[in-house]
């Protein structure tokens, strides 16, 4: 997938401050040894002798080579249990001075033979994805603050809205609580100021948390944003990002302006996700019928692959 040069190196300068941070932790953490288990230094300048002796007596391929190696490794070892031994003895972990990094496979390099590794992938990504969210309020919305008591307990038709929306407000809990990247997604449906919007953007505040990237934009906004970096009015590569991002939420589907192209697009990102398993929340004003009206049947049958989710009761935001 091609990443934005631009986030790969502000991805890069995050990954040199992690790893600049992990070094001073290492050298933190060895000053504070040095100074409660003194014996260290010195089990230190032993271990280093030990291990330039292995090294010399391989260049030196001196007479009964491999008895002398064998001798001076097992000297080297004896000198790393004992200060393991102490480690523990003083109530550390035996590892508590071992190398720091926050990505293992790249030792916080960034690339791993040659090419770029997953963790600066997903950093750029992520970097990508705040750009593309810097306009949604984000951090307004909880699952603690959704007011189920702003839902009547009757509808004229017989229905019961606020007891249809605690399970709606359990099934958002469950997905952000539980999300791994590859569940169905969530199709919200229901007219305005129903709280699809609080939800989702809820969801969304949880899974970043959890570290998934994650892109929240309205489909006229997204749709724009697109055309721009398509026709060179701006740059960027949002569909790669809305095509790798973790989780996806389409706020608003049917307030964009409908024409073909619009209407070609919108399929290419969400029959692309579903096909990949990758998963998406969408929310629309719009009724099932509404929604088979305004679009082919090619998108309808991809949207209703995702769990339906409908919205009740009264347009909360006179209420609030
Ligand atoms: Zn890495």
């Amino acid at each position: 997938m091609p990443i934005n040069k631009e986030y790969i190196l502000k991805a890069r300068e995050r990954i040199d401050k992690i790893h600049s941070e992990n070094k001073h932790l290492e050298e933190q953490r060895r000053a504070e040894i040095l100074q409660k288990i003194p014996r260290f230094i010195d089990l230190e300048i032993k271990l280093a002798d030990t291990a330039s002796n292995v090294i010399s007596l391989i260049a030196a391929n001196s007479p009964n080579i491999k008895e002398k190696i064998k001798k001076a490794s097992e000297e080297n070892l004896a000198v790393q249990r004992e200060m393991e031994r102490l480690l523990t003895e003083n109530g550390y972990d035996k590892n508590y001075l071992d190398q720091i990094y926050t990505c293992a496979k790249c030792g916080d390099t960034g690339t791993v033979n040659g090419e770029w590794c997953e963790c600066l992938k997903k950093s750029a990504n992520k970097l990508a994805a705040e750009e593309l969210n810097k306009h949604s309020p984000l951090n307004l919305c909880s699952f603690e603050s959704f007011r189920l008591s702003l839902y009547p307990e009757q509808s004229n038709n017989g229905d019961n809205p606020r007891e249809e929306m605690k399970k709606v407000l359990q099934i958002c809990v469950d997905f952000a609580e539980n999300f791994k990247g590859s569940e169905k997604g969530l199709l919200m449906i229901g007219g305005t100021g129903l709280g699809k919007t609080h939800l989702s953007l809820a969801i969304a505040a949880k899974v970043i948390e959890k570290d998934f990237c994650v892109v929240y934009n309205s489909v006229p906004e997204l749709l724009r944003t697109i055309d721009n970096e398509q026709f060179g009015r701006s740059t960027g590569d949002t569909l790669s990002v809305i095509s790798e991002c973790d989780l996806l939420i389409l706020d608003d589907l049917g307030a964009e302006n409908v024409n073909e192209r619009n209407a070609s697009r919108l399929y290419e990102i969400i029959n692309g996700r579903i096909c990949r398993s990758l998963p998406m929340i969408v929310s629309t004003n719009l009724s099932p019928v509404e929604l088979t009206n305004n679009y082919s049947d090619r998108i309808i049958s991809r949207l209703f692959t995702m769990k339906t989710l409908a919205f009740k009761g009264d347009d909360n935001r006179f209420k609030l």
